[in-house]
């Protein structure tokens, strides 16, 4: 007898067919109070937001980038500069590396533009979506590039792109395999895209261990590992061109410092929710030991065959040509 196992699903009668593949799903665990299903096909695994609840009202209200949100980003700006220098800029450069063009790039859930910026540099002609009105004002002054208040908006500007860079924003979304179709009618032909999201295989992901990117609905609501992801993507008109497994990323996220495991989570009942930051002396020597200087490698790739722990995917593709 079997009590609650991953994949021992009870069927309800109000579980609805899988996002990706339309096949059955059965109830598999709560998170704050909202129910999460698995599809019995393929396994995908998503979030049921009660009717009143709209994944993208949250990222609208510019809460969400500032300590007042009880989910989200505090002091998204320094956390955002970390994950750049660290964890974008060489995204970029996988994509030339893989034989991506650059050329006109749009950069989805772009925030404050950090990103774009450095693609600027890379002599890239770059747009961005952002959802947040004071994010985007923000990316836009400072990038002096056009800034889409969302995916429509972008799409009527008429334009194809040749690479398209979406970090972290899948697993917030309501219709995964809508958004990519959309995305990928924007993709000129075998134009590029990377995207990230947190790897659900992991086998962290189910305790919520080291990190706050696992199940959090309402903020991550879409749960992937490499088969759903690579499912929805091709589905939606792209050839997976490389799969990389992102390890350690549990650093960045944990605090503003890489922090080692057992520390962050001895420290995880002071943190209520806030980042780790401490100051004064303890924070000067935590910073000598275990800051960016002591680690200077915040994550590190591996290799297709260890990819199943890793925490973060990033999955690089080409749109399919247009032979129709
Ligand atoms: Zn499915």
């Amino acid at each position: 007898m079997t009590l609650g196992m991953a994949d021992d699903l009870s069927a309800t009668k109000s579980s609805p067919p899988c996002k990706l593949c339309g096949g059955a799903t059965g109830q598999f665990i709560e998170r704050n109070s909202h129910p999460i299903v698995k599809c019995r096909e393929c396994g995908f695994m998503f979030a049921l937001l009660p009717p009143n609840v709209s994944a993208e009202t949250q990222y609208v209200n510019d809460s969400y980038f500032s300590a007042e949100a009880a989910h989200g980003i505090t002091d998204y700006d320094s956390l955002w500069d970390a994950l750049v220098s660290h964890m974008y800029v060489p995204r970029l450069k996988r994509m030339l590396e893989l034989g991506g063009r650059g050329g006109k790039h749009l950069d989805i859930g772009c925030a404050g533009g950090n990103l774009i910026v450095h693609a600027s540099e890379l002599g890239w002609e770059c747009y961005g979506v952002e959802l947040s009105q004071t994010m985007r004002s923000c990316a836009a002054q400072r990038t002096g590039r056009p800034i889409f208040a969302s995916l429509n908006e972008a799409r009527e500007s008429g334009l194809r792109f040749d690479s398209v860079t979406m970090f972290g924003v899948i697993e917030h979304l309501e219709d995964p395999s809508g958004t990519m179709r959309q995305v990928a009618a924007m993709t000129a032909a075998d134009g590029m895209i990377a995207l990230s999201t947190p790897n659900f295989e992991n086998p962290y992901a189910i305790s919520g261990a080291l990190i706050d990117i696992w199940f959090i609905p309402p903020e991550h609501i879409s749960y992937f590992n490499r088969s759903t992801i690579t499912g929805c993507m091709t589905e939606a008109g792209y050839r997976i061109s490389a799969m990389d497994g992102i390890f350690g990323a549990w650093r960045a996220w944990a605090g503003d410092t890489s922090f080692p495991r057992w520390l962050t989570a001895a420290l995880k009942p002071w943190r209520k929710n806030k980042r780790l930051r401490p100051g004064g002396l303890l924070g000067a020597i935590l910073k000598r030991a275990y800051g960016p200087a002591a680690r200077p490698e915040l994550y590190r790739r591996r290799d297709p065959a260890d990819l199943k722990s890793a925490e973060v995917l990033e999955i690089y593709a080409r749109r399919a040509g247009n032979e129709t």
